[in-house]
């Protein structure tokens, strides 16, 4: 495997991070996950754009434009012959003497390299468990971070509960997002799932899928939403890079409406392979 390393692409077994790496030590970086669809980028533009804000939020001086990251990334999968798959970035601030201030002159470390990712197409075809579990997160989860502290315990609370993903709240009128997945209801044939503010990673598939729903003239509402509508909704799903849309077919061991996928879900997932070719939705 090959990876790149800053500006250089070197082996897998050559990939040393620094024990001095701030994103070794204080999470202190941020990431992103692009899929790879016969041999193209899907959503390239959306992921780089997305990569710079958490950039720009975390104050980490990285010019993405500037730095080629677009061309070495296209480069990386070619060199790896990715066809179907995709492929990790995390950008950390640098290597310095511990210290929680910001170093004055660390220069940022990039890491990238392929990731086996394939279609998860048995669990959209049956529909996957969660459960509901309370959103102990900091409060800019819309910044792409290293720290995956809250995300990571939730997961694999929800694993050792026999579910998927858990469905995170910060209190009763307000469910966010999943651990690593955008959360998105279906209540008389309308799509529901949260605003993009602060509160959750605002998902590139969660994009696309707005983007779905205008092309199949769905309409698409972004609103807080409680735990009683999930538990009510007519359908449930999530979203995410890797997951792609997966339904949701039963919560905290009681099913979703008749605990099958629902038809609106249904109808996403048909239509997801439409687009994969496209790099950017705006
Ligand atoms: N929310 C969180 C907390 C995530 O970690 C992810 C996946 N990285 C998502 C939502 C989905 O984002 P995307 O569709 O861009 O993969």
């Amino acid at each position: 495997m090959i990876i790149l390393k800053n500006d250089t692409f070197i082996e897998r077994k050559d990939a040393l991070i620094d024990m001095e790496d701030r994103g070794f030590q204080f999470g202190d970086g941020v990431y992103e996950v692009i899929r790879i669809y016969n041999g193209k980028f899907f959503l390239l533009e959306d992921h780089l754009k997305r990569l710079q804000y958490s950039l720009n939020e975390a104050q980490i001086d990285v010019d993405l434009a500037k730095r080629g990251i677009k061309e070495k990334l296209i480069e990386l999968a070619e060199k790896n012959s990715v066809d179907d798959g995709g492929l990790y970035i995390q950008i950390s601030r640098g290597v310095a003497p511990r210290n929680h201030l910001f170093p004055a002159d660390a220069e940022a470390t990039i890491f990238a390299y392929p990731l086996p990712l394939k279609k998860p197409t048995d669990q959209q075809k049956n529909g996957v468990k969660a459960i509901l579990d309370q959103d102990i997160r900091w409060l800019r989860c819309d910044i792409k971070s290293l720290n995956l502290m809250g995300n990571i315990l939730a997961k694999q609370k929800a694993k050792d509960s026999g579910a998927y993903e858990a469905i995170l709240y910060r209190d009763e009128n307000h469910v966010t997002e999943g651990s690593s997945t955008n959360i998105f209801i279906v209540k008389d044939g309308k799509l529901i799932t949260h605003p993009k503010n602060n509160y959750i990673l605002h998902g590139i598939t969660r994009k696309y899928i707005q983007f779905l729903a205008e092309k199949l003239e769905i309409e698409f509402v972004e609103r807080v939403y409680s735990v009683k509508e999930v538990l009510e909704a007519d359908e449930v799903f999530l979203t995410s890079t890797t997951s792609e849309v997966t339904p949701i077919v039963e919560i905290d061991n009681e099913k979703v409406n008749d605990g099958q996928p629902g038809p609106i879900t249904k109808k996403l997932l048909e239509q997801y392979d439409q687009y994969l070719h496209v790099e950017r939705l705006d």
